[in-house]
């Protein structure tokens, strides 16, 4: 059996302690707090809360957090960590003053990717994503979404979700994995849509099933990618295999999807940056978890996703990066964070919520992850002295965390 104690907490962000899987609308900006306590691990779970100001137990093993902050590790439910290599030429080609859509018509975009993924191994995508991987622990992130859909050929996808679940096996950050063989038509279905998504359906999907290498099933739904129909086709297959429908919808135009996938109970429509109002009203009430992506809407310069008005309506919302080589090159939580705040409007503790709570919420693990609660995995953070959950939207860009703890083992 082996204890940690973490000392002298000055404030110990709770954000639930009711058991509940997440929280919706206002009800997210107002969470528990417990002023001057010490929290006790035992074999990488949280053990035991003080109550405020009450004394610690004696553990040889222990912190002292110096009056500080103590909160969950952020969950970053919609990320595609396994690429092969970056596309700073296609950023340069931006700043020349070309758009997303032109770059991918010259085949840059999630074509560049693919071409370039299909040539690397699968010890050296491993290798960068795991470099990448431990880069965001000391930014925080203690669980993470990591999607396919950089290799769109039977091989390369398999060699993606493979790679994803050798970080989980190696890593103390909880990972789950998505199948997003639908994120654009490869360069050899150019003419044979219809063939890429039987290809998809009878045969990736099967092999994937095979090997249990996807938790849930993904499709970005879009204009020139996949139509409504063609998504609902898609994801019907998947979830014959049990997987989940998480969707990158409504980025550049809403195609009547969000009702559509709330209907058949998606557990998260991703991004929504364009949104009608029957779009916001199916979504804000149902228990699909709308997960925004403010660092894709900066860096492409495009809308960002109607965050208040989601909240005001009792929508479920979770933050992620999306991090990516193309859209969003960025997989700091506490700069989507910020942008929450900063352009969205978010107050610093509904953005929290999103950050850690409901993005558990959005990769099944709320039970598990995403607050600082008796029985949860000890997945915390302890913030410089002085600073508060305010202080991260405001010093955006700054690193205030001080200590992560992943498991119970500190970083
Ligand atoms: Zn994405």
């Amino acid at each position: 059996m082996s204890l940690l104690l973490i000392n002298n907490i000055g404030q110990l962000l709770a954000v639930e302690n009711q058991g509940r899987p997440y929280k919706r609308g206002l009800e997210m900006s107002d969470f528990p707090i417990i002023y001057n306590t010490w929290l006790l691990i035992e074999d990488g779970l949280i053990k035991e809360i003080g109550a405020e100001n009450s004394e610690a137990p004696t553990v040889k093993n222990a912190i002292d957090a110096k009056g500080s902050v103590l909160l969950p590790t952020y969950v970053d439910s919609h990320s595609h960590l396994v690429y092969a290599s970056n596309r700073q030429d296609e950023f340069a080609q931006r700043l020349d003053g070309l758009s997303y859509e032109e770059i991918a018509a010259r085949g840059g975009g999630i074509i560049n990717s693919a071409n370039k993924l299909r040539a690397y191994s699968e010890d050296a995508l491993f290798e960068d994503a795991h470099e990448r991987l431990q880069e965001l622990i000391k930014m925080g992130t203690g669980a993470l979404e990591i999607k396919s859909g950089y290799g769109l050929d039977t091989d390369s996808e398999l060699k993606m979700l493979r790679v994803a679940r050798r970080l989980s096996s190696v890593s103390p950050v909880e990972i789950k994995t998505t199948f997003l063989g639908a994120h654009a038509l490869p360069p050899e279905y150019k003419n044979d849509k219809e063939g890429y998504i039987n290809l998809i359906i009878d045969e990736m999907l099967p092999e994937i099933a095979n090997e249990n290498l996807a938790d849930f099933i993904d499709v970005f739904c879009e204009e020139n990618y996949f139509s409504l129909e063609e998504s609902l086709r898609i994801l019907a297959a998947g979830k014959v295999y049990g997987l989940e429908a998480k969707v990158h919808v409504n980025q550049f135009n809403s195609l009547g999807a969000v009702s559509a996938m709330v209907n058949r109970g998606a557990l998260s429509l991703d991004h929504l940056e364009v949104m009608t109002d029957e779009d916001l009203n199916s979504i804000c009430k149902s228990n699909t978890i709308a997960c925004l992506l403010p660092g894709c809407s900066h860096f492409l310069e495009i809308p960002y996703s109607p965050a208040r008005t989601l909240v005001e309506k009792d929508a479920i919302i979770a933050l992620a990066t999306d991090f990516n080589p193309g859209s969003a090159p960025n997989g700091n939580m506490s700069t989507v964070l910020s942008l929450a705040c900063i352009k969205m409007k978010l107050k610093p503790s509904e953005a929290l919520i999103a950050s850690t709570l409901n993005g558990a919420a959005a990769i099944d693990l709320s039970d598990k992850i995403g607050s600082i609660e008796v029985g949860k995995i000890a997945n915390m953070m302890i913030l410089k002295p002085k600073y508060t959950i305010e202080s991260i939207p405001y010093h955006f860009g700054h690193d205030l965390i001080e200590t992560v703890i992943l498991k119970g083992e500190i970083q």
